[in-house]
């Protein structure tokens, strides 16, 4: 069994602050478990390449209050940075190792990582994100459209066909901007206007929309799909019926309550965890930071919770 000071889980933007942050303050050993073959699992499935990385994100613009902090920039220069950071202060981060329970063993949190005990640590951070469960619709979706939904962004545009992306954030917007190149696209989105999209990407929107390339579908419900020969049938609520060849849905990513509630922590009655100051959980010594400790995340805020997280600890130690 390893024994450390402080664990952190998922080595994303939040996870990765959180080691810089450590080491800045002198907390060793601090290790990082990252499930995935490599860091950042989110930014290199989900971002599409050349995708541009917005340090003001859903419109909201957060004041750096630690060490980590970005302009605008694309996906390979953000990922770069990580990279530098990493041998900058050379964090120690270990790959293809999932964490799947977290206990508390006389005053301490052993770690079982791809089903064996592995660490002892004093504090848990866990920093693993919403975006390894994408959010669904309430609607069942037939398997025969399986292959024809998508529920992540694309990284490559289809060469041709009639497409429907169904969302109204900054990634239906990127979503919608980007498959236009080769496809018809429509964009689905049940409010009558878009409120939370940052102005670059509402501009090239507006932009696409104006060439004739985009189709907006604003206030518009979806109440279900169905498989029509080769292609998806939807029916929205006002009883208009249309059909796509691929439909994409951008509706954010979930807190990953399964694993959390596994491990002993709590949530109120908006089925949020419960945090205290630092976001802290009901576990002591127990953290969450980035995208599942607050409710709209940004890379921003993920590198701001880290920050608060070390500093609370570093006053305990
Ligand atoms: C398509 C898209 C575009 C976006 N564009 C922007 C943007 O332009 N600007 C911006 O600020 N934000 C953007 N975001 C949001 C941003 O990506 C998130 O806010 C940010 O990644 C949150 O960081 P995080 O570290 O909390 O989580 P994540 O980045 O999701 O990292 C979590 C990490 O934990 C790992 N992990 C999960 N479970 C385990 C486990 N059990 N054990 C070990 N490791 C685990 C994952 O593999 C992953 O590497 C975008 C999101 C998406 C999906």
């Amino acid at each position: 069994m390893e024994r450390v000071k402080v664990l952190v889980v998922g080595a994303g933007p939040a996870g990765i602050a959180c080691g810089i942050e450590a080491k800045n303050a002198g907390i060793e050993p601090t290790v990082i478990l990252e499930k995935a073959p490599y860091v950042c699992d989110t930014i290199e499935r989900l971002y599409r390449p050349g995708k541009r990385v917005d340090a003001i994100y859903r419109g909201v613009e957060v004041e750096p209050i630690g060490i980590c902090k970005f302009e605008t920039e694309t996906k390979e220069a953000f990922l770069e940075r990580i990279k530098k950071w990493i041998e900058e202060y050379k964090l120690d981060i270990r790959l293809n190792s999932e964490v799947n329970y977290i206990k508390r063993v006389d005053g301490l949190y052993e770690i079982t990582v791809n089903s064996e005990p592995k660490f002892l640590a004093d504090f848990v951070v866990i920093a693993i994100g919403i975006f390894g469960q994408p959010k669904k619709p309430d609607y069942p979706i037939p398997k025969e459209v399986k292959n024809r939904v998508f529920f992540e962004p694309p990284n490559i545009c289809p060469s041709s066909g009639k497409v429907l992306v169904v969302g109204g954030g900054d990634t239906a917007a990127e979503v919608a901007s980007f498959l236009c190149g080769n496809c018809e696209v429509y964009l689905s989105y049940r409010r009558p206007q878009f409120f939370r999209i940052n102005p670059v990407n509402l501009k090239i929107l507006e932009e696409r929309v104006a060439q004739g390339r985009v189709k907006l579908l604003l206030g518009t419900d979806i109440e279900g799909i169905e498989a029509e020969g080769e292609r998806v049938k939807v029916r929205y609520r006002d009883g208009k019926v249309d059909t796509y060849d691929f439909i994409y849905y951008c509706l954010g990513g979930s807190t990953p309550k399964g694993f959390l509630k596994y491990i002993g922590i709590e949530f109120d009655l908006e089925d949020r965890p419960k945090l205290k100051e630092f976001y802290e959980t009901n576990l002591p010594g127990v953290f969450l930071a980035g995208d599942i400790a607050v409710p709209k995340g940004s890379i921003q805020l993920a590198f701001n919770t880290a920050h608060l997280i070390i500093k609370a600890i570093k006053e305990r130690l």
